[in-house]
């Protein structure tokens, strides 16, 4: 039996069947059970940040499994502190950590946040955008704007009202003084890398200040050098009170953290909250190993290639480009990213059909300009094949 089937057999349904079983990687490129190479620009969705097994982090983690792997948090150890530390420097802005295991529960120590904030200042609701994604537990669910995956399970626990994404004067008339916290991406990510028009994180934040609510930035998608900058939000000016991240942070090891700033650093109190796994020892080293190399650089520079070699296609089935830095949707003419997805891999090339019209591009960051060209180069006959 092939372990496509062995997988159909084994797991719930609620994956379907992956198309293609990976064996090993090493950068930006991976190989198949069966031998076959791809280059791979979609990083395990915006996580493999430094490509596959880099010697840092394969040092890193090796070196921490074989030394101290798990504490719990009924102890502390020295790669936590120095996570910790080091993302607030990078933040520049004085705040407080929470480790979890993932950006789900990232969003849920936020959610826990601003419910402690609400109740405190008797404040009733929350504010996220349409067809925004915060995760698939309860509470990031309840804050998820996406109706197909959401609303079948709910009625929520928590009362989340949605206004569109980008529209700030619907965002300014939703955030009333009853408001507790409103959740938003800086670029909405699995929406199909959205956008918001120039300034609209600012004005949340204005809004969010007049009201008296918290602004929490969900950059799990976002953050760790994927739009050229440490986190997307510095690229706005704008500090939230609170920011969730994941994906890129572990370069492929499970880590979430929530970061809050100012008061919000200090609203749990102990026993509030906590995680077994969460900040263990080895995501905590490769983290720190991601930090140690990201190249904010080399990502604007491989960045600016692939967006102007994207842009200069002219081919039909390619409507435009979107996004920032090395995280881009390719919006498609005709709902064909299904079958442009499928072209790609048969080219040799991993991308996601993200949304039936848009193509997520995502690669590691360490991703090279000749592979940038070959990907460039082979897009058009990609787009080609997709579209017969
Ligand atoms: N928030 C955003 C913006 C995301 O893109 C995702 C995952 O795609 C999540 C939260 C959920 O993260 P995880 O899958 O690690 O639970």
């Amino acid at each position: 039996m092939s372990l496509y089937d062995r997988f159909e057999q084994a797991f719930m349904p609620n994956y379907g069947v992956p198309p293609i079983a990976l064996a090993r990687g090493e950068g930006t490129r991976v190989w198949d059970v069966d031998g076959r190479a791809y280059l791979d620009f979609i990083g395990g969705i915006a996580v493999t940040s430094l490509g596959h097994a880099h010697p840092a982090l394969v040092e890193a983690v090796s070196t921490q499994v074989a030394t101290l792997a798990h504490t719990s948090n009924l102890f502390l150890h020295e790669p936590e502190v120095l996570l910790a530390e080091k993302l607030l420097e990078l933040l520049k802005v004085p705040g407080r950590v929470f480790f979890a295991n993932s950006g789900t529960e990232a969003n849920e120590a936020a959610l826990k946040l601003a419910i402690k904030y609400g109740k405190r200042h008797g404040r009733t609701y929350f504010v996220a955008a349409e067809n925004g994604f915060h995760g698939r537990t309860i509470g990031a669910l309840a804050l998820t704007g996406k109706k197909a995956i959401r609303d079948q399970f709910g009625p929520f626990p928590v009362d989340v009202r949605f206004v569109p994404y980008g529209d700030a004067d619907a965002l300014k008339e939703a955030v009333t003084g009853e408001c507790a916290a409103v959740f938003l991406e800086p670029t909405q990510g699995e929406a199909g890398v959205v956008p918001p028009p120039d300034g609209y994180l600012a004005a949340a934040r204005e809004i969010c200040d007049a009201s008296g609510a918290l602004l929490v930035a969900d950059e799990i998608q976002s953050a760790i050098g994927r739009t050229g900058h440490w986190f997307a939000h510095q690229a706005d000016g704008v500090t939230p009170d609170i920011l969730t991240l994941a994906k890129g942070l572990g370069g492929g090891l499970p880590i979430g953290a929530c970061v809050g700033f100012g008061d919000a650093g200090t609203l749990f109190d102990k026993g509030d909250h906590g995680s077994t796994f969460g900040g263990n020892p080895v995501s905590c080293a490769a983290a720190l190993a991601v930090l140690a190399n990201v190249d904010l650089g080399h990502v604007r520079t491989v960045a600016a290639r692939l967006r102007e070699g994207l842009e200069a296609i002219g081919h039909p089935l390619l409507k435009g480009v979107r996004g920032r830095g090395l995280w881009l949707g390719a919006v498609l003419a005709e709902p064909r990213s299904a079958q442009v997805q499928k072209a790609a891999a048969d080219a040799g090339f991993l991308v996601n059909a993200l949304q039936p019209d848009a193509v997520r591009i995502a690669p590691p960051l360490v991703v090279t300009a000749q592979e940038i060209d070959a990907f460039v180069g082979a897009f058009p006959q990609i787009l080609t094949e997709a579209a017969k």
